[in-house]
């Protein structure tokens, strides 16, 4: 049987970062968008029509860097029974925080990895929700270095390259560790790369042979660099890697996931006399600067919150990303386009990411104009996702 549905936008935000339009019919059949058209007079009494009158509709929103396994939770003793805990322990925080996702508005999410694999099970094995989920399983990192909590290393004499060819694991996509973690001590202090150069090449090369990217975890100025050279399709945080970096991703097409509220989750949940409250809020400012600056050389962004963090919960940190890039110089559209339309792309779901005929229904309707985004997303009244 044929489904037809037709709903009556206040406003409308496509995802291709056009001016939000007004008053506009969205008709969807199967699933599937058909029209957007502006509302005439005859439609307003129509009494097939869904009435949102006094809603702004967007595309899903992605977010394109969480850890399914792990809550936002400051509480430290929460944290520890979801650290290093077996699957079953993990199933249903997992699904929890997928339904968290869903309510606000995130329709797709790309898990950067656990150490156990078990959001990349989940999702396989055992998900029951629409929220469209991309996992990395285990991620890969060097031997003795930053990365314990989301993967493991290669085996001893083993190439990156040569781990990723023979691992069997399956994953969406690869994670791999590139550095060390931003100081919230040492205002811009760098980690060395966990891998080489020619080390990434290889890896990206035997990850392409499986038909799967590399999504890299890299801060500072060189780990970035040889990400990028690499051919890494994108890079997480990326905290003080410097211009010269944002330069050669504008270059070589590379997808920033600059996870920028961390820092502010981080610095919400810590005491003010805390030295690393200040020292969070300080990589901030850094961050929106780069941010700021990719906009100006026409980086391609993608919104990611890095959810698990300490202060960083699934779902509702997403407005919260959106606003720091608003603050950085983003225009709302311009965001939208990057949570939706970016997000969708880096993920290679090419039936998603905005409102436009052709596309599966996949929207958010938050109540207000558009002059109440990005912080309506905090209790969306409709999240559809391919037309459920
Ligand atoms: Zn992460």
């Amino acid at each position: 049987m044929n489904s037809f549905l037709k709903i009556k936008a206040g406003w409308i935000i496509d995802g291709t970062s056009a001016p939000a339009a007004e008053n506009i019919i969205l008709t969807i059949e199967n699933g599937v968008i058909k029209s957007l058209a502006p509302a005439g007079p005859e439609t307003a009494q129509s009494a097939s029509i869904l009435d949102y009158s006094d809603c702004t509709i967007l595309p899903g929103l992605t977010d394109a860097h969480v850890h399914l396994v792990m809550s936002g939770t400051t509480d430290m003793e929460i944290r520890e029974t979801q650290l290093f805990v077996p699957y079953e322990k993990s199933a249903p925080v997992i699904q929890r925080h997928l339904e968290e996702s869903l309510k606000s508005g995130v329709t797709s999410i790309r898990d950067g990895g656990d150490w156990g694999g078990h959001a990349l099970r989940f999702v396989r094995e055992d998900a029951d929700i629409t929220v469209i989920a991309k996992c990395a399983g285990k991620a890969w990192r060097a031997d003795k270095r930053y990365g314990k909590l989301v993967g493991r290393s290669p085996k001893e004499g083993q190439t990156l390259a040569r781990a990723i060819a023979e691992d069997g694991q399956n994953p969406d996509f690869i994670k791999v560790v590139g550095s060390g973690l931003n100081s919230l001590i040492e205002f811009g202090k760098q980690t060395p790369p966990q891998f080489s150069r020619q080390e990434l090449s290889q890896a990206v090369q035997a990850a392409k042979k499986l038909g799967l990217a590399i999504m890299i975890h890299a801060n500072g100025d060189e780990p970035v660099r040889i990400a990028v050279e690499a051919g890494c399709q994108s890079v997480e945080h990326g905290f003080f890697m410097g211009r010269d970096n944002l330069k050669r991703m504008a270059e070589h097409g590379t997808v920033w996931v600059p996870t920028a509220v961390t820092m502010e989750g981080y610095a919400q949940s810590i005491p003010d006399d805390d030295p690393k409250k200040a020292g969070a809020l300080k990589n901030l400012e850094a961050q929106m600067e780069l941010i700021s600056r990719a906009r100006e050389l026409g980086v391609t962004l993608a919104l990611g919150t890095d959810a698990g963090s300490t202060g960083v919960h699934h779902g509702r940190s997403l407005w919260r990303e959106m606003a720091l890039f608003m603050k950085a110089g983003f225009s709302l559209e311009e965001v939208v386009k990057a949570a939706a339309g970016n997000g969708a792309d880096l993920l290679g779901l090419k039936d998603l990411g905005a409102l436009a005929p052709g596309k599966a229904a996949t929207l958010v309707m938050v109540k207000g104009s558009p002059q109440d985004l990005p912080a309506s997303l905090q209790q969306p009244v409709g999240v559809m996702v391919r037309g459920k």
